[in-house]
């Protein structure tokens, strides 16, 4: 016999309930009561919602790529220690050699991971909002409590109000993204090094969109004492690949070690990654072609009628729509045309109006201001 429900089923006469009274009386409440992240889709026209980098890898690349699929083992677990892949991202990446380094499936794992590694139930995760909400969603997976810090009008940092937050609060994990996520600017480093002086927990500064910024924590790994430098490269070519990583002291990434699930990084991802960094200046020139393409299209974006760009440090822009038509509306008549960005449906009230569109290509860029000009005509 299967095991019944508590209070219900053959065991205390009542029918067998079903699979959703099941799940309904087992799976904790606030998971229940969540929303799944929304993840958007498109197989065609032109995709920039996602901060993919919308130029594919060339052909030399993929062929050695290929290589080392082929020359993979894929009936072998992982390696315990991934050396050759930690030489090769210290090398490609500037981690300092005094830095310890933790992979990731993806950097959502290891803010997971970093969650659940400082975190009691009900200890206090910080951040400020908007910004990258899988910070607010790791804290309640993992029992603890989020702190949104809002940031000013114009997007930037309120400083004093994050300072008054931290002393108030005492966050055990503040998330800084920088730059940051969805409103693109980079929080300057004066800001960063007050927050890492009141801060009584760990401060993990999240370089998402560092290779589209000046500056980097990343020289500074090893030798602050309550900060971790997070980086991903999925915005800088390999969203698909699933990769991230986080250099920090190593009593900090010693102990969040702990909890990666064995083999999180698997085979495929070690030799695709080691065979993509041999190459690494193929996604250092996207970067740059995409970093150096965002004033023009600020500046395109800005000329329309009722538009508000914001500085932007990413391989995005967020832009407000203040004229004849809303934001969600803007965003269904671009949709309509086959032309996708993120809009912030029933979100953060700061985000009303508001578009995040993407770096594409140039012909993406022209289609997007045709389809604009178009619309708000
Ligand atoms: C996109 C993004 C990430 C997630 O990166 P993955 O490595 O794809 O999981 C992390 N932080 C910020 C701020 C992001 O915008």
């Amino acid at each position: 016999m299967t095991a019944a429900a508590p209070g219900r089923g053959p065991a205390d006469g009542g029918p067998p309930a079903s699979a959703a009274e099941r799940a309904a009386a087992t799976i904790r409440p606030d998971i229940q009561a969540l929303s799944a992240y929304a993840v958007g889709h498109a197989d065609d026209g032109i995709k920039l919602d996602a901060m993919e980098n919308p130029y594919g890898l060339p052909d030399e690349v993929r062929d050695a790529i290929a290589a080392a699929a082929r020359a993979t083992a894929l009936n072998r677990y992982p390696a315990a220690h991934h050396d050759a892949l930690q030489a090769a991202v210290r090398a490609a990446f500037g981690v300092p050699d005094a830095a310890a380094l933790l992979f990731g499936n993806g950097s959502d794992e290891l803010i997971s991971l970093i969650v659940q590694a400082c975190c009691d139930a009900g200890d206090t995760v910080l951040s400020p909002v908007p910004s990258f909400v899988m910070f607010e969603m790791s804290a309640r997976f993992h029992h603890a409590r989020f702190v949104g810090v809002p940031l000013t009008p114009n997007f930037e940092l309120d400083l004093p109000a994050m300072l008054a937050a931290i002393r108030a609060h005492r966050p055990k994990v503040v998330f800084l993204a920088v730059p940051n996520n969805p409103t693109g600017g980079r929080w300057t480093d004066a800001a960063i090094d007050a927050i890492l002086a009141a801060a009584p927990g760990l401060v993990v500064i999240d370089e998402a969109y560092q290779p589209f910024a000046d500056g980097t924590w990343m020289p500074r790994a090893a030798t602050l004492p309550n900060a971790v430098v997070l980086r991903t490269v999925s915005k800088i070519g390999l969203a698909g690949l699933r990769f991230g990583y986080l250099a920090g002291p190593a009593p900090w990434i010693t102990e969040i070690d702990k909890l990666r699930p064995p083999y999180n990084v698997d085979v495929l991802t070690e030799a695709v990654m080691l065979a993509v960094l041999r190459h690494k200046a193929v996604l250092d020139e996207q970067a740059a072609r995409l970093r150096d393409s965002r004033d023009g299209l600020a500046r395109a974006l800005a000329a329309l009628p009722g538009v508000i760009v914001y500085p932007s440090s990413a391989n995005f822009l967020l832009a407000r729509f203040s004229g004849k038509m809303s934001g969600n509306a803007v965003h269904q008549a671009l949709k309509t045309r086959k032309i996708r960005v993120r809009n912030f449906p029933g979100g953060e009230p700061a985000l009303a109006d508001c578009l995040r569109i993407s770096l594409g290509t140039p012909d993406e860029h022209a289609a997007l201001l045709t389809a604009l000009h178009d619309i708000l005509a």
